[in-house]
C-alpha cells in the first residue's frame, strides 16, 4: 500500500512541476508575449507633421518618425504597428504595457521623462518658436503682455510652458490641446495670440500656410533632444533600437530621410 501511495505522489510532484515550467514560458510583459516574433506597438500623435501626421482624412500614418522607425525595425527583425493616441498618454502607455516604443519627437531632456521610461540616442535636435498671424506685431516670446493668450499641446515642452507663463501672470490664459491642428486653429480663428510648437513643426506647418502666420522673433527654451523610448528596464528593445539608429546613420538612409521631409 505505502509503495503505491509513495509512486502516486511522485507521480503527482513530477506532473505540478512540468505544468509550473510550461506557465512560465508563457509570461513575460509587453511585446515579449508569444515569444519573440510579438508585433510591438509604436505609440505617437499623429498631427506633428513632418514627424508623424495623416493627411486627407486617412487614417495612416506618415512621416519622418514612421519611415525611420520603420527602417530600424526592419534592420532588426521586429514587426511594429503604429497606435496613435494623445501626447500625454504616451509615456503612462509604456508603464501599462499598452505600448512598448514612444516615437513622437519626445524631448528625452524634459521634465521627469527619463525618470518614467528608457530613452535612445538621439535622433533629432530642435527649439521652440512662437507662432503667430502673418499680422501680427509681436516681436517674440519675450513681448508677449500679460493680456495675451497662448497655445500649445498638452503635455508637451510648449504646453507646460504657456501655463507656466499664465501661472506666473506673464499672460492671461495658457491654452494646452490634444492637437497641434486645434492649436493653429485658435490661432487662424483669433482666440490666441501665439502658438510655442517645435520648430520644425512649425516650419512644415508655415510651408502651407505662410498668407496667414508666420515666427515671431528667435528660438527660445531649453534645446530639445528627440529620442524614441521603451518601458523601463527593457534594454533588450533599447538596444536594438540604437543599434538600428545606428546603421540607418552608417548606410546613408537617415540621411536620405531627412532630406525627404526637411529639403
Ligand atoms: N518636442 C515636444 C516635446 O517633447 C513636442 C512633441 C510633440 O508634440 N510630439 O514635448
Amino acid at each position: 500500500m505505502k509503495k503505491k501511495t509513495l509512486v502516486l505522489l511522485l507521480a503527482m510532484s513530477m506532473i505540478f512541476t512540468f505544468a509550473l515550467g510550461a506557465c512560465s514560458k508563457s509570461g513575460g510583459s509587453g511585446g515579449d508575449e508569444g515569444g519573440d516574433d510579438a508585433t510591438l506597438k509604436v505609440v505617437t500623435e499623429a498631427t506633428f507633421a513632418p514627424f508623424e501626421f495623416t493627411e486627407d482624412g486617412s487614417e495612416e500614418i506618415v512621416g519622418f518618425d514612421v519611415d525611420m522607425m520603420n527602417a530600424i525595425a526592419e534592420d532588426q527583425g521586429l514587426k511594429i504597428e503604429w497606435v496613435n493616441m494623445e501626447f500625454d498618454s504616451l509615456i503612462p502607455a509604456l508603464e501599462s504595457d499598452q505600448g512598448d516604443i514612444i516615437c513622437a519627437g519626445m524631448n528625452k531632456l524634459a521634465g521627469d521623462r527619463a525618470e518614467k521610461a528608457d530613452f535612445g540616442e538621439t535622433y533629432f535636435e530642435s527649439d521652440l518658436m512662437l507662432l503667430v498671424a502673418a499680422d501680427s506685431d509681436l516681436s517674440g516670446i519675450d513681448a508677449v503682455t500679460s493680456d495675451m493668450k497662448l497655445a500649445s499641446q498638452i503635455g508637451t515642452t510648449g504646453g507646460d510652458m504657456v501655463q507656466e507663463m499664465a501661472k506666473e501672470g506673464k499672460i492671461a490664459e495658457g491654452i494646452v490641446l490634444n492637437q497641434w491642428t486645434d492649436c493653429y486653429m485658435q490661432l487662424q480663428n483669433g482666440d490666441v495670440q501665439g502658438v510655442i510648437v517645435d520648430k520644425p513643426v512649425g516650419e512644415a506647418y508655415l510651408k502651407a500656410h505662410s498668407d496667414i502666420a508666420k515666427f515671431a522673433g528667435d528660438k527660445f527654451g531649453d534645446h530639445e533632444e528627440f529620442a524614441f523610448a521603451v518601458k523601463k528596464g527593457n534594454t533588450e528593445l533599447l538596444d536594438k533600437l540604437n543599434t538600428g539608429l545606428a546603421n540607418l546613420k552608417e548606410s546613408g538612409k537617415y540621411d536620405e530621410l531627412v532630406d525627404k521631409w526637411f529639403s
